[in-house]
């Protein structure tokens, strides 16, 4: 389907200063069912035109006014000169013999930026894996992302629009089921407020209607953010990037750890109010020879100790980083440690690997062609690692 794109998008704000906002042009992606309503009643519209737009724009994935046949012609037209729908541009395609596929995707709302998207199509489900930023500020020391630094937070629309564009490019082999992980480029929690309005599309059952079940946020592990999310009545289910057995060896890898330590995450993790058919994701990349130890998974069992949660372990994917694939045999007996101990415990094997699609493994070069230069690496960075995350 064809996609109207815009040149120059004021904000919504612009949009509603009276005389000049009714002939402002305005981007409706990414706004929720309110906002729209508020659009649309300041053009002198019944508000429940908003609605109408909302189901058309998230439900029916229409993103041409001409085609949203519930609403009546004079407004179409009217619609057209008005607003548009821009989503982010597919420029280029990895796809990768397992069947994923990397999106590197260019967004142009703001100061111009590349990330990368990754569908993962499986027998009865879709994944679809998004930025939540361009490039990222966390530092960890095994992310490729970290290498941009932060470049700046997608908005709502460009988030929303990376789950579109992946269904839309997949439209005639799409499965029932379709997953979403905030597992792509960026820190999700922070930048709050927008990967919210964003999981508000996805999780309402008048918009892109995905249940909880079936959106997946990952965190570094920003506590205060942890406790504000508990408090949302909208939210999906929490992974830790956990990747360490103490604090010692995870101050080494991740620096946000000295900023909350684990003791800190884990009593939040503590309180955080699990629904009844929910557990608490912990992500493990296994670096050979660093963390994958049986003393580790022993570590790994005690500080999970009460927590409903489960672990996924994610051998280390061999890439430009210099660090080790761990052994099969210690992987497996990680595993065996902490499922003996009464914690469920999962090889999670990543899709895309020859395309560079796979966890930790999102490419550099192409973000920071339009985003920003690679930074130089420390002597510790240049002697860090990559991978990070299960989107399982
Ligand atoms: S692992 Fe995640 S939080 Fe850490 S630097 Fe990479 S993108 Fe940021």
């Amino acid at each position: 389907m064809p996609v109207r794109r815009s040149a120059r998008l004021p904000c919504y704000d612009d949009f509603k200063m009276s005389h000049q906002a009714a002939h402002a042009i305005v981007n409706l992606l990414g706004k929720p069912a309110e906002e729209l309503r508020a659009i649309l009643e300041s053009r002198g519209e019944p508000s429940y035109r908003g609605a109408q737009i909302y189901h058309a724009l998230y439900r029916e994935r229409r993103f041409e006014f001409a085609v949203m046949t519930n609403l009546p012609a004079a407004l179409r037209e009217e619609l057209s000169r008005a607003a548009v729908i821009t989503l982010p541009e597919i420029v280029r395609r990895h796809c990768s013999s397992d069947g994923a596929v990397r999106y590197v995707v260019a967004l142009k709302e703001a100061k111009p930026a590349n990330v990368e998207t990754v569908f993962m199509p499986e027998e009865h489900r879709q994944t679809i894996c998004v930025s939540a930023q361009a490039g990222c500020a966390v530092d960890c020391q095994f992310c490729l992302t970290a290498r941009l630094r932060g470049v700046r937070n997608l908005l709502a629309g460009e988030m929303i629009g990376q789950v579109l564009i992946a269904l839309e490019d997949n439209r005639t082999a799409l499965r029932p089921q379709t997953n979403v992980v905030f597992m792509g480029q960026g820190e999700p929690l922070l930048n709050y407020d927008a990967v919210m309005t964003a999981l508000g599309i996805l999780l309402d059952p008048n918009g892109m209607a995905i249940s909880p079940k079936h959106v997946t946020l990952s965190t570094s592990g920003i506590v205060p953010a942890i406790e504000r999310l508990a408090q949302e009545k909208l939210r999906p289910k929490l992974a830790i990037s956990l990747n360490a057995s103490s604090n010692e060896q995870r101050n080494k890898i991740m620096p946000i750890n000295r900023k909350y330590p684990l003791e800190e995450l884990l009593d939040s993790c503590q309180r955080y109010p699990l629904r009844p058919w929910e557990r608490l994701t912990f992500e493990y990349v296994m670096l050979g020879g660093f963390n994958d130890s049986p003393d580790d998974a022993r570590r790994v069992r005690a500080l999970l100790g009460n927590l409903r949660a489960k672990v996924n372990l994610i051998p280390w994917n061999p890439g430009p980083l210099p660090f080790e694939k761990p052994d099969v045999a210690r992987v497996d007996e990680f595993r065996r440690i902490l499922q003996d101990k009464g914690m469920p415990a999962f090889v999670r094997h990543s899709r895309g690997q020859d395309v560079m699609a796979a966890c930790g493994q999102l490419a550099l070069s192409e973000s920071a062609a339009a985003s920003a230069a690679p930074t130089q690496n420390s002597p510790n960075r240049s002697e860090g690692f990559s991978g990070v995350r299960s989107r399982t």
